[in-house]
């Protein structure tokens, strides 16, 4: 029996994704990808942006035609009842229920055996007891690195935002069991480890925080292990996670959702930082690592933005440089402060402003990407195809190995030097010199 999880969102979804999958395959299932027919679909959905959910349902009616779908995640916490009318092989777990799907495989195949179909299996499919944090794939169907959920939640409340309304209040992942599950990943061969939340630097297990649980991490992991962060909000990078960055073990790609680069925008959205405090803690990440890839997230068209606010937002972007920009037009999202704001900027206005971003960051990525030629650097090897070998880098680039290694396995990390961009491939090259062990 066949199951694919479609996942759509954030890191911190595609962790819990990964999770799922492999409960599935411990249970004797085959995981394949969306393109493949599968007897059963969970749709792991996002509700970031209309965009996002509009996908969603797009993909779920797709599903429903093909086989029975499940449907979960923040969408699917806050808008249930929508999501059901889209098909007839359809049920919904809401996202507070999620940890559950855990147990789904084990419950599918023991309903099978006593004769219920998959769809009456995944519909009585009781309430298990779960923790947010039952997610620790011990294998990864969709990725060559590993996913480590430490934090689920937000306390912070952006006017735009509904994910921290889906998810919930913030809560950690204590350090010993962060501790002991990334030692296993590492013991299953992984060298790269992704910490994910849905508010990273507002990871807090009895005082400690981020930067005093990478401590902790890397007191226990061995050199040849590296620790990636997922994205993270300027407004709790403290002093003891900006020192222990430094250390090596810690990618050189960092993510931080910006939003406007206007202090009077920031304030009307309630986020809690000024664009002054911002660009100190950008100083003092590119003073960590040498060249860090720093992407950016920006929304245009937020209610009140006006040219000026727009003018601001291209300075700070064309002054620091981001390596990458995420650009998302704003678009009101039911149940939050901004739904009814009645300074709303024109979609004209917003996706014009939208483009001239795009814009700007695909060419501070290439410019990015071009002075890295000739740099030492790290890739974890993603795949073999036609004899060639891909990865990531360290510094989050998409590398062509120069040179495939006759040594070179999946998610092995290899040191050398970045070669030539490969524009056909939107690549750069790399060559390896060694394993890194
Ligand atoms: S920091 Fe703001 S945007 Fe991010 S999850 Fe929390 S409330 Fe939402």
């Amino acid at each position: 029996m066949t199951v694919c999880v479609y996942t759509l969102g954030c890191r911190l979804n595609q962790c819990e994704s990964e999770a799922i999958a492999d409960s599935f395959v411990q249970e004797g299932f085959s995981v394949v990808g969306e393109r493949e027919a599968s007897d059963l679909y969970i749709v792991n959905t996002c509700t970031v942006t209309s965009k996002a959910e509009q996908k969603a349902r797009r993909m779920i009616r797709k599903f429903a035609t093909q086989g029975v779908t499940l449907i979960t995640g923040c969408y699917a916490q806050v808008n249930a009842d929508e999501l059901i009318g889209l098909g007839d092989n359809l049920t919904v777990v809401p996202l507070s229920k999620k940890a559950q799907l855990l147990k789904l495989a084990s419950h599918i195949k023991a309903s099978l055996v006593a004769g219920f179909t998959l769809l009456e299996a995944v519909r009585s499919f009781n309430d298990v007891e779960a923790s947010p944090f039952d997610y620790a794939a011990a294998s990864f169907s969709y990725h060559s690195r590993a996913y480590l959920k430490i934090q689920d939640g937000c306390d912070n409340s952006c006017a735009y935002c509904r994910v921290h309304i889906a998810r919930g209040k913030a809560i950690s992942l204590d350090e010993a069991t962060v501790v002991e599950r990334a030692l296993a990943l590492e013991a299953a061969g992984f060298q790269e480890i992704m910490l994910t939340g849905v508010n990273l630097t507002m990871y807090d297990h009895r005082g400690m925080g981020l930067g005093g649980l990478l401590e902790a991490l890397l007191a226990q992991l061995s050199s040849a292990t590296r620790l990636r962060l997922s994205s993270m909000e300027s407004d709790h990078i403290d002093e003891r996670l900006l020192a222990v960055i430094g250390d090596p073990r810690i990618q050189p790609h960092f993510h931080i959702p910006i939003q406007s680069g206007s202090d009077r925008i920031l304030a009307r959205v309630d986020r809690h930082y000024t664009i002054d405090e911002l660009r100190r803690i950008l100083e003092r990440l590119r003073s960590a690592k040498d060249d860090p890839f720093i992407a950016a997230d920006f929304i245009t068209g937020l209610p009140g933005e006006e040219e000026e606010d727009f003018l601001a937002t291209r300075t700070l972007i064309a002054e620091e440089e981001f390596s990458s920009l995420h650009i998302f037009p704003f678009s009101p999202r039911p149940d939050t402060p901004l739904f009814t704001a009645s300074d709303r900027v024109a979609e004209s206005v917003r996706d014009e402003r939208a483009k001239e971003l795009r814009e700007m960051g695909r060419v501070l990525f290439n410019r990015y990407r071009s002075r890295q030629v000739g740099k030492r650097g790290e890739v974890i090897l993603q795949n073999r195809s036609g004899g060639a070998w891909y990865g990531v880098s360290g510094n989050y680039l998409d590398v062509k190995i120069d040179n495939p290694p006759a040594f070179g396995r999946e998610g092995m990390l290899v040191s050398g030097h970045f070669g030539p961009v490969v524009a056909r491939e939107n690549r750069i090259g790399f060559v390896v010199d060694r394993p890194v062990s």
